[in-house]
């Protein structure tokens, strides 16, 4: 499987190269491709206080080419070999990983090492450098902090070569909303009588954020995002006179269609205006820079994502699921769904079975047909506009049976702990 696969690498490389060739780059830019890279382990649970560090086993780091939406390289670290760990039984000098003294050792790295995922990403980008490929631009799921060991890697081995950071929007949006769930707000800055906890009214306030961020980023061109930034926390605050000079995008800044009117904060708490004080201003700027300062627009102005990636982790948890660990085939179970990632799932059991020295005859293939079009059908369905509008529905429902639960929590009424329920009594 993994020759399999790795013959597969290369067709994509050659056709990379192939492209770049017909766009009309200079031969020295044939090999320019912009990845998205994100790294899963197998671990069962990542910020437990209890335990003092990562328990994983297994790691994977996959790059994908953001204009085809394909796989082209992937790492794959393994801690586990099941032979030495039997013969450490009987001989403690065994030792696995890359000064392995024993034959057919399955692991990658010692099991007292850190899985690191820069380490992981010098590695990558070794093998693209390897195969011709540059990565010219690199999306990574936090603040640009995956392109460093790319940019370290190429200064090494080619001199005044520059790596580009890019970061995925929903991420950063994800940020947000942690920012402000984390930072303590006074009760008196919402003036809310309908919820008695902050609780509620932070997790409102952090998806409008987010929502404003969006639509600003969207609608607006930006000169100059601090006086954006401002604007943004004065229309919070119910002064929306610079929303009509600027015209930001989320709000019209007149008395009948404002942001504050069309908010969850007012439609569900009946917030109309926040107070904050100097010290939640400050942090309110820093949660809007999250998104609208320069460097944040800057890398995400490329508009390249890492969905593709999550896509792929997805798709693993099949094959190799987490609380399973795989001591021999795991790089194979990778390399497998790698393969029905690239090729969709008919294709992908077609070109096995023949490369195994089994190709299917008549009969099966048509079936596959059959099956790859029923898929191909489905995701039509789903990206219908009914389908989309059942789905916003759905979302509201949810959204609207949170707001009553939260109500009815918070909400004064007759029932004591540990009152019977009324029942009655039959014949
Ligand atoms: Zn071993
Ligand atoms: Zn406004």
């Amino acid at each position: 499987m993994i020759e399999i696969n790795s013959d597969d690498f290369a067709f994509l490389r050659d056709q990379i190269m192939y492209d770049n060739s017909k766009r009309g780059l200079y031969p020295d830019e044939w090999g320019e491709v912009a990845i998205s890279v994100d790294s899963r382990y197998n671990a069962h649970h990542y910020g437990d206080m209890k335990k003092l560090g990562l328990s994983a086993t297994h790691a994977v780091t996959a790059a994908v080419d953001c204009l085809t939406g394909k796989i082209i390289e992937c790492v794959v670290e393994n801690k586990m070999c099941l032979s030495g760990s039997r013969q450490r039984q009987h001989n403690p000098g065994v030792v696995c990983g890359r000064n392995a003294n024993h034959t057919g050792c399955t692991a990658s790295i010692s099991p007292y090492d850190n899985i690191l995922e820069g380490e992981m990403n010098k590695k990558l980008c070794e093998k693209l450098l390897d195969h011709g490929l540059f990565p010219a631009v690199v999306t990574s799921d936090n603040d640009g902090q995956a392109a460093k060991p790319y940019q370290a890697v190429v200064t090494q081995r080619m001199p005044g070569g520059i790596v580009r950071a890019q970061s995925d929007p929903s991420h950063l949006g994800n940020s947000q909303v942690r920012a402000i769930t984390k930072y303590n707000f006074k009760k008196e800055t919402f003036r809310c009588t309908k919820f008695k906890t902050v609780d509620v009214l932070k997790k409102l306030l952090s998806r409008d954020i987010k929502y404003m961020s969006t639509m600003i980023l969207d609608k607006c061109v930006i000169r100059d995002s601090a006086a954006v930034v401002e604007a943004a926390i004065q229309c919070l605050g119910g002064d929306h006179t610079s929303c009509l000079k600027m015209k930001p995008g989320h709000c019209d800044g007149t008395e009948d269609s404002n942001w504050m009117l069309s908010s969850s904060l007012h439609k569900a708490a009946g917030v109309h205006a926040l107070e904050f004080t100097e010290s939640e201003k400050e942090k309110m700027r820093g949660v809007f820079n999250i998104r609208l300062h320069d460097r944040a627009r800057d890398s995400t102005a490329l508009g390249y994502h890492t969905q593709q990636n999550e896509a792929f982790h997805r798709m693993l948890s099949k094959n190799s699921p987490k609380n399973i660990t795989f001591a021999r085939n795991h790089h194979g179970r990778v390399c497998s769904t790698i393969f029905r990632f690239n090729h969709g799932h008919s294709q992908s059991i077609e070109k096995k079975l023949r490369a195994a020295g089994c190709p299917l005859y008549a009969g099966g293939l048509q079936t596959l047909h059959t099956q790859s079009i029923k898929i191909g059908k489905l995701k039509a369905y789903q990206k219908t506009d009914m389908c989309k509008r059942r789905r916003a529905a759905a979302r509201m429902r949810s959204n609207q049976h949170w707001y009553r639960s939260k109500f009815i929590q918070h909400a004064e009424h007759d029932y004591i702990k540990g009152q019977q329920d009324p029942f009655k009594l039959t014949n």
